[in-house]
């Protein structure tokens, strides 16, 4: 048993995080396959742009779990919008469909939105299905041309939440990164800071975001957040229909909504967990559809925090604004421990560091909002991580539907089961949050690639269409 482990911290590699790293503005439906690759797209058309080159044309190769997944992922949408100077948090997720049919009729493309070069998707975009780059299974390589002659190469990765990193970007140093008032790295320095100063975690991420941006800021930053998640959870609960890629699931959101509400038979206390599992499923089926959504910590597993802060917002009686605000500041405090110890990336960690972590995320933060101390905020986050251990990611045809959808909706329960759990107890708990996050990316190390985002086992292969 891990009760354990080494909390030597390497303040030199690893970098800061703060809550505009770990909540973000996107659309679906992934934030590795769609937003990343998009995002590298983006900054690759700008910069050769800015450096004034004039390709005229662009070979874009994925490689590893982009393309294996990528078409479901809807990973070729996110470059060609990426390539023709589309940002995630600025495009209108309607006008998407229209933008791609223009590229995909004309074959032709405006390179960051200035640069006219013929784009057909068969030569010019190709998977590399078998094959991976050396850094991280989500890689990206962008060649620009000019009359068949190379100009430029650049690689990228998309490594998790639509975090990208290029391939000769230096390894972070220590005079590189914002000074922070409270720097911590493991769950044991945070406790041990919020003991010393007799700080929340709430208090020490707000207090530590300040190198990036006055505290005002932030908040405001946090109340867009949760305007656009609950906006996302109410459009959700407006459509129905089909869900694109072929697999013919259905939208339920929309009437179970219904269902719920002409319910009046009173039915028993339970029926609180009909409506925790109507917003995951409502933010899902968005994120599904390629809709707009808050990355929390990624899209695939976007309806998790959504669901448990509405919960917590119509549920408890004792909930207000500012516990809202200390709601996402402790989950983002838990996610940066993810970010920082381990991978959110599926490709590397499977479906335990996608929904695990936001259900360990959301059971942090709703015990801080309410009133948890520091210790039962940490044992809810540990216990919220410790019964998704093992979780694969294994999406049927590569879509963000099966099990994705209904998976969000057992980590929003789970997550309150896991706050409830520690409020109940004093925090003194065996295994710490530290050691399960060490399990976890162990964990995630020694399982196999066909259970990391690759839909070449579980589900995704035992799956039998009629
Ligand atoms: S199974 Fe989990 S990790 Fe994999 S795509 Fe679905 S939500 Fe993301």
């Amino acid at each position: 048993m891990v009760t354990s482990v080494s909390l030597v911290e390497d303040t030199v590699a690893i970098k800061p995080v703060s809550v505009t790293d770990v909540f973000s503005i996107g659309i679906g439906p992934s934030s590795s396959h769609t937003v990343g690759p998009m995002r590298a797209a983006q900054q690759f058309a700008a910069d050769i742009a800015s450096e004034g080159f004039t390709p005229t044309s662009v070979l874009v190769e994925l490689f590893g779990s982009l393309a294996l997944t990528g078409q479901g992922h809807r990973t070729d949408a996110g470059i060609l919008l990426g390539l023709a100077g589309w940002r995630p948090d600025q495009i209108d997720p309607d006008a998407i469909d229209g933008l791609l049919q223009q590229i995909r009729t004309s074959h032709q493309l405006l390179l960051a939105g200035s640069i006219a070069i013929p784009f057909q998707e068969s030569e010019h975009l190709i998977f590399h299905r078998s094959a991976f780059l050396p850094r991280h299974p989500n890689g990206m390589r962008f060649t620009a041309y000019h009359c068949m002659h190379p100009l430029v190469t650049r690689q990228y990765y998309s490594v998790g939440g639509g975090a990208i990193l290029q391939d000769d970007e230096p390894p972070a140093t220590s005079s590189a990164q914002p000074r922070l008032r409270y720097p911590f790295f493991s769950a044991e320095s945070l406790l041990s800071i919020g003991q010393r100063y007799g700080l929340t975690i709430a208090d020490i991420m707000l207090a530590n975001d300040s190198a990036w941006r006055p505290a005002e800021e932030t908040l405001a930053f946090l109340d867009e957040v949760r305007i656009r998640m609950f906006a996302c959870i109410d459009r959700g609960c407006q459509q129905s229909g089909i869900l694109p890629g072929g697999l013919l699931v259905r939208r339920r959101a929309k009437s179970l909504r219904q269902s719920l509400l002409e319910d009046t038979s009173g039915g028993d206390e339970s029926r609180v967990l009909d409506w925790l599992s109507l917003y995951a499923l409502a933010v899902n089926e968005e994120n599904a559809a390629g809709g707009r959504v808050v990355t929390a910590p990624t899209n695939g597993a976007a309806g998790v925090i959504p669901a448990v802060l509405r919960y917590y917002e119509t549920f408890c009686p004792e909930a207000r604004i500012e516990g809202s605000r200390i709601f996402l500041l402790t989950a983002a405090a838990i996610g940066a421990l993810y970010k920082m110890r381990a991978s959110i990336s599926a490709a590397e960690m499977g479906c335990q560091g996608e929904v695990g972590v936001a259900c360990s995320m959301a059971a942090a933060g709703l015990a801080a909002a309410l009133g948890g101390t520091n210790q039962q905020i940490e044992n809810a986050a540990e216990i919220g991580m410790e019964h998704n251990l093992g979780l694969t990611c294994d999406p049927i045809k590569g879509l963000v539907q099966v099990p994705c959808i209904e998976r969000n909706t057992m980590g929003a329960v789970k997550a309150v089961n896991a706050a409830r759990l520690a409020l109940r107890g004093d925090g003194r708990h065996v295994v710490s949050l530290d050691a399960v996050i060490e399990t976890m990316r162990q964990t995630g190390n020694d399982m196999r690639s066909k259970y990391k985002e690759t839909s070449l086992g579980g589900l995704a292969v035992n799956f039998v269409e009629c």
